[in-house]
């Protein structure tokens, strides 16, 4: 950081691992999320400094001053409003529930009464399962990144595990996990850029203006689409 210039930089907490929004190949971040945040920073002419990490550290760090904001596939929820402001929402997602591709006794949560479920540490995810653990009688357990969580799941150690579905359709598009999305959706969000509550007024405006601006001359259209594909 601090290559001259007037331009703030601003550390950006990602999450690792998590194609189509943010991934490493390369040695280069790629994904939605990291195209996106480097459009609005040069829309708005600030400098960022992306600083990956497990995704259920990102609030902590932002919380212990080490980030300044966070763009992670994070859900905008009324318990994260609590300590982060976010953005204009810029993404629609939501749960899924996943199992082996051969299972074929699965499709609700009730199904999986006496069952393990994997999820991810500090997610939308994690909190749904652990909601409703006890009432159903499910184990939940916890891995710290989605791909350790789908392995959990394609070698058999849980029945199944919970992912917000952009995320795990891309990942069983791509690649051979063995997993098959089941059911319906178990819920609907949407993603935010986050900064510390209270603490960062200006950055939140900037990013909001940016986002605006992206989304009003194609470029944000554009950068979903190099992901994605032609979606709408
Ligand atoms: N959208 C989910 C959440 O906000 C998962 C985010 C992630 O795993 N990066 O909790």
């Amino acid at each position: 950081s601090g290559d001259g210039g007037d331009e703030q930089v601003y550390k950006v907490g990602i999450d690792t691992t998590y194609p189509p929004f943010e991934y490493e190949e390369d040695g280069e971040y790629k994904g939605i999320d990291i195209d996106l945040i480097n459009a609005i920073a040069e829309n708005q002419g600030f400098e960022i400094e992306l600083s990956p990490m497990d995704f259920g550290g990102i609030i902590p760090a932002m919380q212990a001053g080490q980030l300044d904001l966070a763009i992670a596939g994070m859900s905008i929820t009324d318990e994260r409003k609590e300590v982060v402001d976010f953005s204009d929402p810029y993404f629609e997602a939501g749960l899924s529930l996943v199992v082996g591709e051969d299972n074929s006794d699965v499709t609700t949560l009730e199904d999986l009464a006496g069952e393990t479920i994997a999820v991810k540490n500090g997610t939308t995810g994690a909190t749904y399962a652990q909601e409703q653990a006890e009432e159903i009688g499910f184990e939940v357990v916890q891995f710290n990144d989605s791909p350790a969580m789908f392995q959990e799941v394609a070698n058999g150690n849980a029945a199944a595990l919970i992912e917000d579905y952009p995320v795990i359709a891309y990942a069983i598009a791509q690649d051979d996990l063995g997993l098959q999305t089941v059911g319906d959706r178990l819920n609907g969000d949407q993603y935010g850029i986050a900064v510390l509550k209270g603490e960062n007024a200006d950055l939140l405006e900037k990013i909001n203006a940016g986002l605006a601006e992206l989304k009003e001359s194609g470029e944000y259209d554009e950068i979903v689409a190099t992901y994605l594909g032609e979606e709408e």
